[in-house]
């Protein structure tokens, strides 16, 4: 969402939406696995490499798995406490300095101000239950119900970009509320200086679906096996944390 000067459509590089999905898709369970294993193998660097000999506790396990429930005291506990602190700790920060590298390397590529963001916005929220949130003190939703409002129906949603529109419908599978911003005037933002932090940061999720003019598609293509890849890191180690925790 950036000053919208003209409209562009129909740019010839623009990536159909479906395109997009699709190739998501087929990466990700690959991806997942690459990250499983990544994640194992950075776990098992604290792993005790001697037998248990000296045990007395004699629990005859076999497999020293990280998810076993070992018994208090054994050396193996101890290896899954230290693997959930290299978790939480120094493994985040990683996470989020790929995060920041994803989102930096977004200025690389510029808005070719189509307007098409302005113009159809989506949420799983209805207005009211925006409202509410923000109410609440939820940032995003207070940026977004200062400038979007509903679209009156679906059809009138439909209207303003039919392809965006239809991908949204076949592969969002939450229910969908459609908005739009009234400050998009002739194709311009009426009110750039002022515009909210959304509308600054947008698209700030290279794996979310985006109309196919946003010339920020180059930026998800480029940056879409990297944002894959912590995505799946980021959803395996909460799984590692609900575990071991
Ligand atoms: S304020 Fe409205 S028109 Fe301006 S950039 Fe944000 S969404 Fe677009
Ligand atoms: S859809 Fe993308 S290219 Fe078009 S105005 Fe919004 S950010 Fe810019």
């Amino acid at each position: 969402m950036e000053n919208i000067f003209n409209n562009k459509k129909n740019e010839p590089n623009a990536t159909p939406i479906i395109n997009q999905y699709d190739n998501l898709k087929e990466n990700y369970y690959r991806i997942f696995i690459e990250a499983a294993e990544s994640i194992r193998s950075a776990l098992d660097k604290f792993k005790p490499e001697s037998p248990c000999t000296l045990c007395t506790k004699k629990c005859n396990l076999e497999t020293k798995d990280i998810f076993t429930d070992y018994p208090v005291g054994c050396k193996y506990k101890e290896w899954q406490a230290e693997a959930l602190s290299y978790l939480n700790g120094e493994y985040r920060e990683k996470l989020k300095a790929n995060y920041r590298t994803i989102m930096d390397k977004r200025s690389d590529f510029a808005c070719n101000k189509c307007g098409d963001c302005c113009r159809l916005a989506v949420s799983e929220y209805s207005y009211e239950q925006l409202k509410q949130r923000a109410f609440r003190g939820d940032k995003y939703s207070d940026d977004f119900v200062s400038v979007f409002v509903p679209y009156e129906s679906e059809e009138a949603a439909r209207k303003a970009n039919p392809e965006y529109f239809d991908a949204l419908g076949d592969l969002v599978e939450s229910k969908t509320y459609y908005y739009y911003c009234p400050k998009l005037k002739d194709n311009l933002c009426s009110d750039y200086e002022n515009r909210p932090d959304i509308c600054k940061n947008f698209p700030y999720n290279p794996l979310k679906l985006l109309p196919s003019n946003c010339s920020y598609n180059e930026w998800r293509n480029v940056l879409s096996k990297q944002a894959m890849l912590l995505k799946a890191k980021t959803d395996i180690i909460e799984f590692y944390k609900q575990k071991l925790g």
